[in-house]
């Protein structure tokens, strides 16, 4: 069996949950990891700094995203061959999951690179964990395409697979995706968490026809974890 939990001479890339909407969502451990880092790999430089002040941490920030990710890869994996620890934090929640940390991570493990979560706030889990629909079997479906018909195709593909389902949507199209859940899985009761750890933290359950009408009437507003029943 292969070790891959790294080599002693470069440095560790750490992959850091932050929080998803609650600023006190933040693990003790995490704050260290941050604070004893060389440098923080940012999706949002921005909105990294304003946790980091929050929290009274100051290190050099560098960004990285699903638009320059191919490119900063190979100077970061430097870095850590190089001895520097190197901290990964997304916009909000685990790094990797629906956010840039995939491509680095496997570059990493490629390099013989230690690579260590500092795990802490995932909207999939939060949710899945206060929905009430079974957690013994669950898949995780991330973002469904944008086009319209990849998107009814992949819908019409998740109706065989048993367990609950849990899809991360933008706020945007989630009345789209009501009205796609309404053709496809009519019968299915589908649960909107909203506002996860915020102040307007919400449940929403039912078929997705009753929660087209409640968003309609009520123009809900926010992010959201759609969770969809077994069958
Ligand atoms: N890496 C993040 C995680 O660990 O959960 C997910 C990032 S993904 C780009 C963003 C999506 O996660 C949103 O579109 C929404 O579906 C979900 N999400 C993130 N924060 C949320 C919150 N506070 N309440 C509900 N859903 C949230």
């Amino acid at each position: 069996m292969k070790d891959v939990s790294g080599n002693s001479n470069s440095g560790t890339l750490y992959l850091v949950a932050t929080p998803i909407g609650n600023m006190e969502d933040i693990t003790l451990r995490a704050l260290r990891v941050l604070g004893e880092s060389d440098v923080i790999v940012a999706e949002d430089t921005r909105r990294t700094g304003i946790l980091l002040k929050h929290y009274e941490i100051k290190k050099p920030l560098i960004s990285y995203h699903g638009f320059n990710e191919a490119r900063r890869t190979p100077a970061i994996i430097e870095r850590l061959l190089g001895g520097d620890d190197v901290a990964l934090v997304s916009d909000a929640g685990m790094p990797g999951i629906s956010d840039p940390g995939l491509r680095i991570v496997q570059a990493a493990r490629h390099e013989g690179i230690r690579v260590e979560p500092i795990p802490g706030p995932c909207a999939l889990v939060a949710a899945l964990s206060a929905s009430g629909l079974q957690t013994d079997e669950f898949h995780f479906i991330g973002f469904l395409p944008h086009k319209s018909g990849k998107r009814m195709k992949r819908l019409e593909s998740l109706k065989s697979i048993p367990g609950t389902l849990v899809l991360y949507e933008s706020p945007y199209r989630i009345e789209k995706l009501l009205r796609e859940m309404n053709e496809v899985f009519p019968e299915r009761r589908i649960v909107l968490a909203r506002e996860l750890t915020k102040k307007f933290e919400e449940f929403l359950a039912g078929t997705p026809g009753e929660l087209l009408d409640t968003y309609c009437s009520r123009k809900i507003k926010g992010e959201f974890v759609v969770l969809v029943s077994p069958m």
